[in-house]
């Protein structure tokens, strides 16, 4: 007698917070002067093509945690996000999320998720550069791939899609202001491709750890987190900011220094006196690839070679204690 396996139902969640993909415009061809943030994610995904072939008899469910222009996150829409996906991704029936997100931010919202979720399963975010109006959006076909590496075996943890390119979200990064593959991996490439629905992997897709105090951050008020800002090294560079912030009550400044590390002096005199009143110091570079080699300032290097807002996060992190 044949023993027929019946596969075991799942159900897939998306999760919408806005962005240029749920963003409407007067006319087809505007894709500039457009609102982010209008259409409800139910709508966009009630109007996706190929979801059924996608998902092969598993269910959906689709909930609205936000709705703004990713210019705007802020932390207290991170807290909401980082736990209905954490309620998502104990339901043991749940194989992984969807988040459609503005790409503005996405890296540091890639971050934030990576560090405070204990993500095994694949949390998905995806994004779209031409609002939904368009005369050729590409948000239905990002939420698809989405979809489609969510659906994966071998996906874990936070991951970017964005223009048939899956990115990690350590590495994630914007780019470009206008052009449709806005994201780059950097120096580590892609960890894939989804061409034509199939995914291929360029390596092993792992889960990262999660930060130590991922579970305080949760549990703590976003409008209890220490304030972290991130300033610039540059030709001109005026101390005055970091004492102005100092004197405000930052607890977290984030430098990005020129090249490997070297900051102005007179920006670097300003933040050691900052250092020495409490605050907490990490040096980054802002150069768009590499990271800084050796100890080029008395500074603390950002872990990782993250770049400045994703040290941003990071260090708010460990500013949670
Ligand atoms: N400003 C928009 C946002 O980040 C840009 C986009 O989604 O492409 O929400």
């Amino acid at each position: 007698m044949q023993v027929v396996q019946s596969k075991k139902i799942k159900q897939w969640v998306v999760l919408g917070t806005g962005g240029t993909i749920a963003g409407t415009a007067a006319s087809v061809s505007d894709h500039t002067a457009y609102t982010a943030a209008q259409l409800g994610v139910a709508q966009l995904m009630s109007a996706l093509p190929g979801v059924d072939q996608v998902l092969g008899g598993d269910t959906l469910q689709v909930e609205q945690v936000a709705q703004l222009d990713s210019k705007d996150m802020d932390h207290a829409t991170w807290q909401r996000l980082a736990l209905r996906c954490q309620h998502w991704l104990a339901q043991p029936e749940v194989g992984g999320i969807v988040i459609t997100h503005g790409t503005d931010t996405l890296e540091e919202t890639a971050w934030f998720l990576q560090q405070v979720l204990h993500a095994a399963k694949p949390v998905v975010l995806t994004c779209a550069m031409r609002p939904a109006t368009a005369l050729a959006p590409d948000g239905p076909q990002n939420l698809l791939d989405a979809l489609t590496v969510a659906h994966h075996p071998q996906a874990q943890g936070v991951l970017a899609v964005c223009a048939g390119r899956i990115h990690s979200a350590r590495e994630v990064q914007k780019v470009h202001p206008y052009r449709l593959d806005a994201f780059s991996s950097g120096e580590a490439g892609p960890l894939g491709w989804v061409e034509q629905g199939q995914v291929r992997w360029s390596g092993p897709c792992h889960a990262p750890e999660p930060h130590a105090h991922a579970s305080k951050v949760l549990a703590r008020p976003a409008a209890d987190w220490p304030w972290v800002e991130v300033l610039h090294s540059h030709a001109g560079a005026d101390a005055r900011q970091v004492r102005a912030l100092v004197a405000a009550g930052v607890k977290g400044l984030v430098v990005a220094g020129t090249g490997n590390g070297t900051v102005h002096q007179s920006l670097l005199n300003a933040l050691a006196e900052a250092q020495a009143q409490g605050v907490a110091v990490r040096l980054t570079t802002r150069c768009a690839e590499g990271q800084i080699v050796g100890q080029p300032a008395a500074l603390a290097l950002t872990p990782l070679g993250l770049n400045a807002y994703k040290a941003g996060v990071s260090l708010l992190l460990d500013l949670m204690a």
